[in-house]
């Protein structure tokens, strides 16, 4: 069992000041103000069951004391395409579809292990930087599962799929590996958009979700021109197109959302969508700023990712986060239209339950112990006075000084503990001097 003291803690609901946890296996068994910390003897009163600390089972193995940092949930990236790290910095200052132009022949030569190799470089960058989550969408995802489950990290992983033989590939990774990794990995069913895929596959996507109950992740209108091309296409809206073939009957993952009709929105809100609102790729490609407020007045459910490092160039969740909160605030004239608490919690709780991961995203007891710590002696973050909005607005993911998973340490104090960071950055730069990008 793992005891962190000293720690200024931020649940999600509400924040506590010197605080303390206890976690045990997974979970969150205490978490409140350090006073009321159970002493050794104490019951813990988790599930009825009579669990004493100090007891065979609940021995404190690990004592934290975190010099009153700020504790908070761990961060959710609720949309990337991790190997594409390597496409950092590629094509930058171009539209959209001058963008994919660059950057899908490239991709293609992609292997099974430089997709690897990419997303243990991205996990690394995460991991860094305070994420403790993230749902990929790419291409030859048994690479990405292995580096998953070898990494500690949670994801949710779909295939970029634009074939019915794409999304048939889904079948055996579900099989074989959703709630794999102590409940750290869960399979979606991937369609990559509209304009990539005919309507047959749309359909299948939609049955093989049903029938494996999951859910489905695609992008929906990231750009004006997809929209307008849809509308010539098929005389509707990407939104209006995907409705007409129960698309949003599953739980659903969207992708950036961002030029949306009255109706669609009301679509969307209608069927409770999980939207990843991804506010730097949209401005790096100059695509528009999603309609955050009225999306959320209709029941659209508000999550943030950063889609890939080619179109943002960070992995970095906290420049998300606070690029979301000014952006919606900068272009409504509204200080209180996305603020701190909100954007917290779409990169959190709402971002958990968007990748389909119960009793995740709040620092309560019951719940994984998926959670960061950030130093409260950074310059950035001195003196202190209202930590969520210092996390949101002074915070750089530089600041993370522990990630916990699953009640698992992957990261503490610069140091890696479940991967070697020097031989993961010698073999991503190998793979870019292979593709010719270094
Ligand atoms: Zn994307």
């Amino acid at each position: 069992m793992i005891k962190i003291t000293d720690i200024n803690l931020y649940t999600g609901e509400e924040l506590i000041r010197d605080a303390a946890l206890l976690i045990s296996g997974t979970d969150i068994v205490y978490a409140g103000k350090k006073e009321n910390l159970p002493h050794e003897g104490e019951n813990l009163f988790l599930g009825g069951e009579n669990l004493l600390l100090g007891g065979e089972d609940y021995k404190i193995t690990r004592s934290i004391k975190g010099g009153g940092a700020l504790c908070l949930p761990g961060l959710v990236n609720a949309h990337t395409h991790g190997a594409m790290v390597f496409l950092r910095g590629v094509a930058s200052d171009r539209t959209l579809s001058d963008w994919l132009e660059k950057v899908v022949p490239i991709e293609e030569k992609f292997t099974r292990s430089m997709i690897y190799d990419g997303t243990m470089l991205a996990i690394a960058q995460m991991i860094a930087t305070g994420t403790t989550a993230f749902a990929d969408m790419y291409y030859h995802m048994d690479a990405v599962i292995d580096s998953v489950l070898e990494t500690g990290i949670r994801a949710n992983i779909t295939r970029g799929s634009s074939s019915e033989e794409g999304v048939d590939s889904h079948k055996g990774w579900f099989a074989d590996w959703d709630g794999a990794g102590e409940g750290r990995l869960r399979v979606f069913v991937g369609l990559h958009a509209e304009y990539t895929s005919d309507e047959k596959t749309v359909a299948y996507a939609v049955e093989t979700a049903g029938k494996l109950s999951t859910g489905i992740h695609l992008h929906i209108s990231e750009s004006l021109f997809e929209v307008e091309g849809c509308i010539g296409r098929r005389g509707c809206s990407p939104v209006e197109y995907f409705k007409k073939y129960g698309i949003f009957n599953n739980h659903t993952l969207a992708a950036h959302c961002v030029h949306l009709s009255d109706n669609d929105i009301a679509i969307l809100g209608e069927a409770g969508v999980y939207a990843a609102h991804c506010p730097v790729s949209n401005m790096k490609l100059a695509n528009g700023i999603a309609p955050l407020r009225k999306m959320e007045a209709a029941g659209v459910n508000i999550a943030l990712g950063t889609d890939g490092a080619s179109s943002n160039n960070s992995l970095d969740m906290f420049r998300e986060m606070k690029a979301a909160s000014l952006l919606q605030k900068g272009s409504l004239g509204d200080p209180k239209a996305m603020d701190a608490e909100k954007t917290i919690k779409a990169a959190t709780l709402t971002g958990a339950k968007a990748l389909g991961f119960d009793k995740t995203g709040l620092l309560k007891k019951g719940y994984r112990a998926d959670l960061i710590l950030i130093d409260p002696d950074s310059l950035n973050m001195f003196p202190g006075v209202d930590p969520a909005a210092d996390a949101v607005y002074s915070a750089q993911g530089s600041d993370v000084t522990l990630n916990m998973v699953n009640g698992k340490i992957l990261y503490e104090k610069g140091e890696y503990k479940t991967l070697d960071i020097e031989k993961v950055k010698a073999q991503a730069l190998q793979t870019a001097k292979e593709l010719n990008i270094v």
